[in-house]
């Protein structure tokens, strides 16, 4: 089954919202792919200008991060509606900065995947080991373990319309790729994951990202593996490199 190659730019804490609209305007031609979904999930208050500037193209906008509640008492939060209001298609969760750095825990996730399919928004969930864990030989079982705990409850339907990035955590950031071959073995874990866990026809339409350094001179080998539908991109997203792995 043919699943619809994606790949998404996690800006993360870059860009005012004048400089968002900079970006867009250069990546615009850039990025342009019929075949491909294409996303910028971009900081809150950079999505009303990212929407307007890129409206009537092939770019959809992502938000880096949401609340599970839909309103209320949650100083300094945004909720899955305001997303929905504003725009947003798509919303990244579980990221590794997330986990480490705010002390997002895989209760929490879980409760943000299902509050993103219930608000009509596509979860990107993040997943990976850090370094000690990859040279301990354990990753597989680590990453066995957050999925299955941030899909508690999440049905096939809906795994279905999901996206997986694998991002092993020693590779974000630090220009180190994991290998084409290292990045397959977990994808395809993965998927084998997904259908232990649902079904066959399941597992073949999840779409699995690798993220972790992916630029314009890595982005082809890692997409050509099977089990690799696409990439999540931090530092590459903000550059015109981006719409060379687009078209990669
Ligand atoms: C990320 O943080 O999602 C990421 C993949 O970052 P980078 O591409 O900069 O390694």
């Amino acid at each position: 089954m043919a699943r619809r190659r994606i790949i998404a730019g996690n800006w993360k804490m870059n860009k005012t919202p004048s400089e968002a609209k900079a970006l867009c305007a250069e990546l615009k031609d850039l990025v342009k792919n019929d075949d491909v979904d294409v996303v910028y999930c971009v900081p809150a208050i950079d999505i009303t200008t990212v929407v307007e500037a890129v409206a009537g193209t092939n770019v959809q906008v992502g938000a880096e991060n949401f609340y599970i509640e839909d309103s209320g008492a949650f100083t300094g939060e945004i909720s899955a509606p305001m997303l929905v209001d504003a725009g947003v298609k798509y919303v990244i969760m579980g990221h590794s900065e997330r986990r480490d750095i705010f002390g997002e825990n895989d209760i929490l996730i879980n409760a943000k995947v299902k509050k993103a399919f219930a608000a009509g928004l596509k979860p990107i969930l993040c997943c990976g080991e850090s370094l000690a864990l990859r040279k301990a030989g354990t990753y597989k079982e680590w990453i066995e373990r957050q999925i299955t705990w941030d899909l508690d409850g999440v049905t096939a339907d809906q795994v279905k319309e999901l996206v997986i990035a694998y991002e092993p955590i020693w590779a974000i950031g630090t220009g180190e790729t994991a290998t084409a071959d290292q990045a397959q073995e977990v994808c395809g874990f993965i998927r084998e994951l997904i259908a232990k866990l649902y079904d066959q026809a399941t597992a073949e339409a999840v779409r699995i990202q690798y993220g972790g350094s992916m630029n314009a001179g890595n982005a082809a080998e890692l997409l050509s593996k099977p089990d690799i539908d696409g990439g999540l991109i931090g530092g590459a997203s903000l550059k015109p490199d981006f719409g060379k792995i687009v078209n990669a």
